[in-house]
């Protein structure tokens, strides 16, 4: 990296690199400030929003830990920093690999050509399968929900032009020796051969869905093709134009970062969702939780005669433990729970039993097929209903609102 950037340096940098304007000075010394705030603002909210050991918490290795230290760090560096302007035309990607890579070009080897032809198949049969969770996955109209513009949401449209062009690629190898810890594969967007050069990680990439796949490296190029970039480059980026202007990076994201299983392949299946193809997305991913939640909440169905039995059975095994509460007040209620602060244990009072057998009484079973949830009501609503999702599970939580 720090070679290829010297030889950069040398032999391009009078043509791309220039000092900055005044103007251009003030606003990245602002930018410099405002990340400066940010960071020193994480680490005064750390036990909060920081992890001191993000390695001990393998169960949320989908979630970006930060440590302190790692903050501290990017503040160092931060400070170090100083700024030139760039000038390069379009595509830096391109030019950068063009200008410098061919002579290093060569057809793949026959295990190289079946290696790649093997991520295509995988890559197609992620992206066919993502068509066939639509309704769980993909929104037809992201631009129609504002409130998610920091996800990377994906129409069915673009899935099936992701497919289209990757079927149309051929694959082509570049040996670059400095290229080992940068760029995985590129593309020439303009050129009308859709040509996907292969750099020497590629071949060390994830051959499953996953961040660092060769999956998610084939659908940024692919996106390319499309016409997406690697960033937000134009300045007039409105919040409202937001999803128009996915980008090949977002796009890869989605399919490896929020649409991908959250649990291993194990045993023939992915236990988070049950699904037994090996090259798929989940509908309980991340994308399938917040578009349940947010854009398709209608999941909620009534009862069958059989779960309705079993909620039946929970409301009158719960009223009669409450029952029970309520005959043993002396032993185990407080009248006035206000009065004993000082114990650091939950003290009920017979009058919030008494309200719990009331509401409990009145509620309505619904079932909530989300399988992220044991069971919730919405507490505003006049009607008092509860959602549960496992009939094994089930919580008859009461309605407050009244
Ligand atoms: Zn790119
Ligand atoms: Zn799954």
């Amino acid at each position: 990296m720090e070679e290829l950037r010297e030889l950069l340096r040398l032999v391009l940098s009078p043509l791309i690199a220039s000092p900055l304007s005044e103007d251009e000075r003030k606003a990245a010394e602002e930018a410099r400030e405002r990340t400066l705030r940010i960071l020193h603002d994480s680490l005064s909210k750390r036990d909060a929003l920081l992890v001191e050991k993000p390695e001990e918490h393998p169960e949320l290795r989908y979630y970006p830990l930060i440590s302190p230290a790692l903050v501290q760090d990017l503040i160092c560096e931060l400070e170090k920093v100083t700024f030139m302007r760039d000038n390069y035309p379009e595509n830096k990607e391109t030019m950068f690999a063009g200008n410098i890579n061919s002579k290093y070009l060569s057809p793949l080897s026959e295990d190289e050509r079946k290696a790649a032809e093997e991520a295509r198949e995988r890559t197609l049969r992620i992206l066919h399968d993502a068509l066939n969770k639509r309704d769980a996955l993909l929104v037809e109209k992201p631009e129609e929900h504002p409130e998610l513009d920091n996800w990377p949401l994906i129409s069915s449209a673009l899935v099936q032009n992701l497919i289209r062009e990757l079927k149309k690629v051929t694959f082509v190898k570049d040996n670059y020796p400095e290229n080992k810890e940068t760029m995985i594969a590129y593309v020439y967007p303009s050129h009308s051969a859709r040509t996907i050069y292969l750099c020497p990680p590629f071949w060390k990439q994830n051959k499953y869905l996953a961040l660092g796949s060769q999956i998610g490296a084939f659908i940024h190029e692919v996106s390319h093709f499309l016409g997406y970039k690697d960033s937000h480059t134009e300045r007039t980026d409105s919040r409202a134009q937001l999803h128009k202007s996915l980008t090949t990076y977002t796009i890869a994201d989605a399919f490896e970062r929020y649409m991908s299983h959250l649990v291993q392949y194990e045993g023939n299946s992915y236990s988070c969702c049950g699904e037994t193809s090996r090259d798929s997305v989940c509908r309980n991913s991340r994308m399938g939780l917040i578009l349940r939640r947010i854009i398709k909440p209608n999941h909620v169905f009534p009862l069958s005669e059989d779960e309705r039995k079993v909620a039946e059975e929970a409301r009158e095994r719960t009223l009669r433990i409450l029952h029970d509460a309520l005959n043993k007040r002396d032993a185990l209620l407080v009248e006035k729970p206000e009065e004993h602060s000082e114990l650091r244990v939950s003290l009920i009072s017979p009058a919030l039993v008494q309200d719990l057998i009331r509401e409990l009484e009145k509620v309505t079973f619904m079932k909530d097929s989300d399988p992220q949830l044991l069971g919730h009501v919405y507490p505003s609503s006049s009607t008092a209903t509860c959602f549960g999702n496992n009939i094994n599970t089930w919580n008859s939580i009461p309605n407050w609102a009244h």
